[in-house]
């Protein structure tokens, strides 16, 4: 095998193992790149809520050949239900019609599937994978980067890259702490399991007072539902993050008031085993690198769940990258024209969150509630999508992937 284009540049580090890693890993593997990636976890890590890939997010599992297998995980809800106090239907729509999704340009999966076809389309490959580890120093000296590890080896690379999500390890130890880069939303979620007594199918249930929304995912015609209890509040419970026990009660605090499904949720909250609480952030980085040190997806530009393209942006975001380091011979002109390149198309779709999203599905006052019922309720009668839908058609599609294709080594 002939060097890549940057003899210099050959081995990269990527730390983190879900979607932007291995996406990562994949391309620059298929350049020629040496890569090691480092996952926290023990190993991949499969279950979690349901995940978008569309517009042009699509092209690229496209070009990675795994469309079909993807297409074929495909969840298929069929709609969103509004539900009010008394568990009747407020409006029933089709999820596209809030978000923009064209049927042939969509894909919603199990976040457990896409990264298990990440990881094995890669490990399939040449692409190392060091799982129960992290990294915990770094030091780049211009020429290379100097690795120590949590379990105590040391290495050096070429090239770190962080793609160790929106609390990123990588971002502290090159860029700093967290705080300036992360903006509040105004809101914290709360996700768990629980049985899927009722039947539920192919849908969304969705309940909403003000400031507090309580929902059900059903997956298909999964045994198991996916819950949610999410709150608005003007200070971020930070202290809470990492304390179940403090998680469960300032949850259950905030439904104490509610009615509708919240209360049966917040009982099957109290004994769930696999919550997943945080808050509703993006990430805002003046710059995505430093030197030989760079971000890729919710590390670098986490949009929020509220926009749906968390997915899709961290895609794109590793294809771009991985070409551009395959044509520069310097790793610093590389990420210099992938942000070129990829940052407004980022923040097109951050702003998806910041539009509507959050109004329509948390309603944070008794008016926003009531603007997103005569919203539903003009979109039941005309048959049309809201308003922001074609908004957002045009940000999930707002970038024309470069061609690469001349780079590949195999
Ligand atoms: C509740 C919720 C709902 C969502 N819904 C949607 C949706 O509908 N549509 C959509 O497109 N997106 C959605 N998202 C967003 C989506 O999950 C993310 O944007 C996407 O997974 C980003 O991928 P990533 O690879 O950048 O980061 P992540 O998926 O966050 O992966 C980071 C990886 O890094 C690993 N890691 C963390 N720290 C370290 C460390 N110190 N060392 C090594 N490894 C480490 C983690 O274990 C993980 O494997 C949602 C997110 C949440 C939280």
């Amino acid at each position: 095998m002939s060097d890549v284009k940057g003899a210099k540049s050959r081995s990269v580090l990527i730390s983190g193992a879900s979607v932007a890693g291995p996406a990562l890993a994949y391309w620059l593997d298929r350049y020629g790149f040496d890569v090691t990636v480092v996952e926290r976890a023990p190993t991949i890590r499969s279950g979690g809520y349901p995940i978008d890939l569309r517009g042009t997010a699509i092209d690229v599992v496209e070009r990675m050949g795994v469309l079909p297998e993807l297409r074929s995980a495909h969840i298929d809800t069929r709609r969103l239900r509004f539900i009010d106090a008394d568990g009747n239907a407020i409006a029933t729509i089709m999820p596209e019609d809030l978000t923009g999704g064209a049927t042939r340009r969509h894909v919603e999966l199990p976040r457990g599937e896409l990264t298990s076809v990440l990881y094995q389309l890669t490990r399939d490959r040449r692409v190392r994978y060091l799982f129960n580890d992290s990294i915990e120093a770094l030091q780049d000296d211009g020429v290379g980067v100097e690795v120590r590890f949590r379990s105590g080896s040391e290495q050096r690379f070429d090239i770190v890259i962080g793609a160790d999500g929106m609390h990123s390890n990588t971002r502290a130890l090159a860029f700093g702490p967290e705080g300036p880069f992360s903006r509040y939303l105004g809101f914290c979620f709360n996700l768990f399991s629980l049985p899927n007594d009722a039947g539920f199918s192919h849908e969304a249930v969705i309940y909403a007072e003000p400031g507090r929304t309580a929902g059900v995912y059903a997956v298909g015609d999964s045994p198991t539902l996916l819950a949610f209890l999410n709150f608005a509040t003007d200070e971020p419970p930070f202290h809470s993050n990492t304390d179940v026990d403090r998680q469960r009660q300032r949850t259950a605090e905030m439904f104490r008031h509610c009615g509708g499904i919240s209360g049966r949720l917040v009982e099957a909250m109290q004994r769930a085993d696999d919550l997943f609480f945080d808050t509703v952030s993006q990430i805002h980085m003046p710059r995505w690198s430093s030197g030989r040190v760079a971000l890729i997806g919710d590390a670098a530009h986490a949009p929020s769940f509220l926009s749906g393209q968390g997915t899709s942006l961290a895609l794109v975001g590793a294809y771009v990258l991985a070409g551009e380091l395959a044509t520069h011979t310097d790793p610093v002109d590389a990420f210099a024209a992938y942000e070129r390149i990829a940052r407004p198309f980022m923040e097109a779709n951050q702003a998806l969150a910041l539009r509507e999203g959050g109004s329509l599905l948390m309603p944070r006052t008794q008016e926003e509630l009531d603007a997103r019922n005569a919203a539903l309720a003009a979109m039941m009668a005309s048959g049309k999508a809201v308003a922001h839908a074609e908004h957002s058609s045009a940000a999930h599609n707002a970038l024309n992937l470069p061609n690469y294709g001349h780079l590949v080594r195999e």
